[in-house]
């Protein structure tokens, strides 16, 4: 789930220790398996709803001793994220059934012993309706991967939306720098400093062993205005969007990624 309201002080940051680490690496594990199930389910052009697909994830959350972030986090009514086209992100899962070349992505959190991970994909379920589709969620999980990549112990919180803008840009797509991503705290999916797509390398934060952020670019086709649907959550754009998200950790040394699917 995306952040839209910048953290008045970055002094607020808390640094996390080795007690947290322990729990927020089971809520990650358990939320990149719910998005590889998730993107399972949509490679085999499953005729499942979306609320079918949210109570999925929900039922392997609990059954893996978490509880679904999200759900009724500020009365948000389920307990995974799904948006679909030119819903770009916080839609409300219903009874809709994909079709060929929709883009959709899921966003969720899990909760383990207060400890929470947060992170997203985007798919597309069956054919794609433009190679353009296919590309803007290359790119979005590529810059995703360029914002971690900048990482390191010292330099600024900036350095991130940097190498997230600039990739995206260079792809020819839209970056949203008016949500981004966010640190974590106890039982608090959203909390300072706000991890901005778009950034100077030298502003915000020094990054330090112990930070824990979600990252979380949201690259689109058209224009990068976005509006609230009625529904008050869905964020929308006037063209496809697409989302990725991971929860990471700072080591001395290294960055980890809490929520890779690929270490499942
Ligand atoms: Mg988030």
């Amino acid at each position: 789930m995306g952040q839209n309201n910048p953290f008045a002080s970055s002094t607020l940051v808390k640094l996390k220790d080795k007690n947290w680490l322990d729990k927020q690496r089971v809520a990650g594990k358990i939320a990149a398996q719910c998005l590889a199930t998730l993107q399972q389910y949509v490679a085999l052009e499953t005729r499942l709803s979306l609320l079918d697909l949210n109570n999925l994830a929900e039922d392997i959350i609990i059954k893996a001793g978490g509880s679904p972030t999200f759900k009724g986090y500020k009365g948000f009514p389920a307990s995974v994220c799904i948006s679909v086209n030119k819903q770009l992100v916080h839609g409300i899962p219903d009874d809709t059934v994909l079709s060929d070349g929709d883009v959709i992505s899921f966003d969720l959190g899990v909760t383990y012993e207060g400890a929470i991970a947060d992170t997203a994909i985007t798919c597309i379920w069956g054919k794609p309706k433009s190679e353009k589709h296919l590309a803007l969620v290359q790119a979005t999980e590529e810059s995703l991967m360029k914002g971690i990549a900048a990482i390191a112990v010292g330099k600024r919180l900036g350095a991130i939306g940097n190498a997230i803008y600039k990739y995206g840009r260079s792809k020819g797509f839209g970056v949203i720098n008016n949500y981004g991503g966010h640190g974590i705290d106890w039982d608090t999916p959203h909390a300072p400093p706000f991890v901005s797509n778009k950034a100077d390398p030298e502003e915000g934060i020094r990054i330090q062993p112990g930070l824990t952020i979600a990252i979380e670019p949201m690259l689109v086709i058209g224009s990068t205005t976005t509006r609230t649907a009625s529904d008050g959550w869905t964020v929308l754009t006037d063209d496809i969007g697409a989302h990725f998200e991971h929860s990471i950790y700072v080591h001395e040394d290294h960055v980890e990624v809490l929520t890779d699917r690929s270490k499942l």
